[in-house]
């Protein structure tokens, strides 16, 4: 029998202090070489280990092998220069320093198939690959060469569904585009935005899903949040249009977050990630906060539908805090199960 209310987390988890500078992002790697190559394959299988023995049901690698969501996968790719930098605003919201696109973008190899080969041998129970979605990666960039943002985006779904076929055939069962750039760019998103993303999965046979957030809990996400009032109505702009998607599965923020409830009615028969896993502070919630969140969502997605998880990654998070934090998640999803099966 299918478990119901599987849980599972958005993504990254924190990093061991000897792979890599703890609560960073971009954080630059501790080892070299061969070293690097069994110091990430080791924080994988810690990373794994931890989610099993916290009860988590659809379980990643924790992003242990990457440096950032989107730039670790943008470096392997030809047509991006990383020494010409430029600075951009991204998401409309902070400058960084990003590299240019100089040429026509292509991706030689395969990027983390190595790694999901590696994450699929150490367990049976089903796993979760996330992937940079294509409105993400062209707002992570500087265009100096299509001077397209939708051009762009093409290429780069092109690229991403090469990635995804091999990834559904190292065994993944569930390819996660993280698209937080959705929540910013509404006209794009229902323009072009969901068509690249529906190119990025076609012909796919495994499971698909789409992340789309307020941000990790860093100081430029939180102060975005305190300008967008009392209702946070950003979905409301996008979940019509990717109900209507092929996507089967929307990630989404909802705990201690004001995005009101009655959107994810907007959703209606998709499958929903129910972010109950607020990444923005320390503070671990307790299991009856989690199962509160839970049974709202319920309200507006069936159960069969409804997926535990976390409201964005986790990685600038100390460790001890994500760890207790999984196992709230878990101890309070069983406590719905408990009132679902009643
Ligand atoms: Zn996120």
């Amino acid at each position: 029998m299918k478990k119901l209310l599987p849980t599972s987390t958005a993504g990254s988890l924190p990093k061991p202090s000897w792979l890599a500078e703890p609560e960073t992002l971009w954080s630059p790697w501790k080892l070299q070489d061969e070293a690097l190559i069994e110091g990430k394959q080791d924080a994988l299988r810690v990373s794994l280990q931890e989610q099993q023995l916290a009860g988590i049901d659809i379980v990643s690698d924790g992003e242990q092998t990457r440096q950032h969501f989107v730039t670790t996968f943008i470096e392997h790719l030809n047509g991006v220069d990383f020494e010409n930098r430029k600075t951009v605003r991204i998401r409309n919201r902070y400058d960084a320093n990003v590299p240019t696109v100089t040429g026509d973008v292509s991706r030689q190899n395969s990027v983390f198939v190595e790694d999901a080969k590696f994450l699929r041998q150490q367990t049976k129970q089903p796993i979760k690959w996330a992937l940079p979605g294509p409105m993400t990666m062209i707002d992570t960039l500087y265009d100096d060469h299509y001077r397209s943002r939708e051009k762009l985006a093409w290429e780069f779904a092109k690229i991403l569904n090469q990635e995804a076929k091999e990834l559904e055939a190292a065994g993944v069962d569930i390819i996660q585009f993280d698209e937080p750039a959705f929540n910013v760019f509404f006209d794009e998103v229902n323009d072009w935005g969901i068509a690249t993303l529906e190119r990025a999965i076609e012909g796919l046979k495994c499971e698909t899903a789409v992340h789309i957030c307020y941000g990790y809990g860093i100081k430029a996400n939180t102060d975005w949040k305190k300008t967008l009032g009392t209702e946070w109505r950003q979905y409301e702009e996008i979940f019509p249009k990717l109900q209507k998607s092929n996507i089967d599965i929307i990630s989404l923020e909802c705990h201690n977050s004001r995005v009101p409830i009655e959107l994810l009615g907007l959703l209606r028969g998709k499958k929903v990630m129910v972010g109950a896993i607020d990444v923005a502070t320390n503070t671990i919630e307790t299991p009856e906060e989690v199962a509160d969140t839970l049974r709202k969502a319920l309200q507006f997605v069936d159960a069969d539908k409804l997926y535990p998880c976390t409201n964005c990654g986790m990685t600038p998070l100390p460790r001890a805090v994500a760890r207790a934090k999984l196992h709230a998640l878990s101890a309070g999803t069983d406590i719905v199960r408990k009132e679902l099966s009643v």
